[in-house]
């Protein structure tokens, strides 16, 4: 078997698309999501807005709502060859374009993918796909403001970099309670075969389920396996996925419990922009734009800088993430 047959199907498509929000791949990504569903489980019936976002329900609505976004940061649309790397914590996935190593996009064709495999097993709920996640939540954002009574127990978005996170803060603002984060990461652990080790973590910055988190109790993030996501150093851990597909089909969603209860985002909300201005305001000082440069370094000068300041440039990059 050649290496590149591990990668499923549906993956492999998505992470070979260079997907910035409003490109044609975007929309593409969209419909092969759809297309793939619909050979395992023609029954299930989609909703698209006008901003190309997409949903379907698997069986009855349980209040249980899972996200995953179909664009990447990509500055260019188009196509990407896939490598595999063989390393000792599991098989990783890389990409390359015109010959140098660029952003891979499992940001967040992981979560994607998950959600196919999740929906094609029957699990119970809603699936959400939305776009311009990566230009602040464009498509959740917009969702949430057409649909003022929308109604559910939990979001679960299916973003998060790592392997071990289950987030509760976004932003520094708690979007799920300590109690329903513990209980999944138990979940996941439990169903995981003693291959995962997911815990709580309170330093989530931003990800569409934050959208739902004034009018929903329980809104979280996953960690997928992606790692440097937004880099060109991006991988992503496939075992890892597997793993955690494995485990996501045996969680008992509905059963996990409903503490917190939504309030307005007064940290963040400056009203006058908008909802999706929380994306915008977090940097009080100047941490963001840092961030960003230290970004655009790494990005621009991969391949002239040695691996030692490599592994400072990453580690500065996640410092201030953190910080953000
Ligand atoms: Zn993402």
């Amino acid at each position: 078997m050649k290496q590149l047959d591990l990668i499923p199907p549906v993956l492999h498509s998505l992470l070979s698309l260079r997907r910035p929000y409003g490109s044609v791949e975007e929309e593409i990504a969209g419909d092969t999501i759809r297309m793939h569903v619909h050979s395992a489980a023609p029954g299930i019936v989609w909703d698209k807005d006008s901003n190309g976002s997409m949903w379907a329900q698997v069986g009855e609505d349980n209040g249980v709502v899972f996200t995953a976004h179909l664009d990447t940061v990509h500055r260019t649309p188009g196509s990407q060859d896939l490598f595999i790397l063989d390393l000792d914590q599991g098989m990783f996935i890389g990409a390359e374009h015109e010959g140098k190593e660029t952003v891979l996009g499992a940001d967040d064709a992981a979560g994607i993918f998950l959600m196919t495999e999740m929906m094609k097993a029957g699990v119970q709920g809603k699936y959400m796909f939305f776009v311009g996640e990566e230009c602040g939540g464009i498509g959740s954002s917009f969702f949430v403001k057409e649909h003022p009574n929308f109604s559910a127990n939990m979001v679960v978005s299916f973003d998060r970099r790592g392997t071990g996170s289950v987030i509760t803060h976004q932003g520094g603002w708690q979007t799920c309670s300590n109690e329903f984060g513990a209980a999944l990461a138990k979940a996941l652990n439990q169903n995981g075969a003693g291959k995962l080790a997911y815990r709580t973590d309170d330093g989530g910055l931003y990800t569409d389920s934050r959208e739902f988190a004034e009018i929903v109790p329980e809104c979280t993030n996953i960690s997928v396996g992606y790692f440097h996501e937004h880099t060109a150093k991006e991988t992503l851990n496939l075992t890892h996925l597997l793993n955690l597909r494995d485990a996501l089909l045996k969680v008992q969603w509905d059963k996990l419990p409903i503490v917190r209860v939504p309030a307005p985002d007064v940290i963040w909300d400056t009203g006058w922009m908008g909802r999706s201005s929380a994306w915008y305001d977090v940097p009080k000082d100047n941490t963001k734009e840092l961030s960003d440069r230290v970004t655009t370094y790494i990005n621009g000068n991969w391949d002239k800088v040695d691996a030692k300041l490599r592994q400072l440039l990453l580690d500065m990059e996640s410092y201030l993430d953190e910080q953000l």
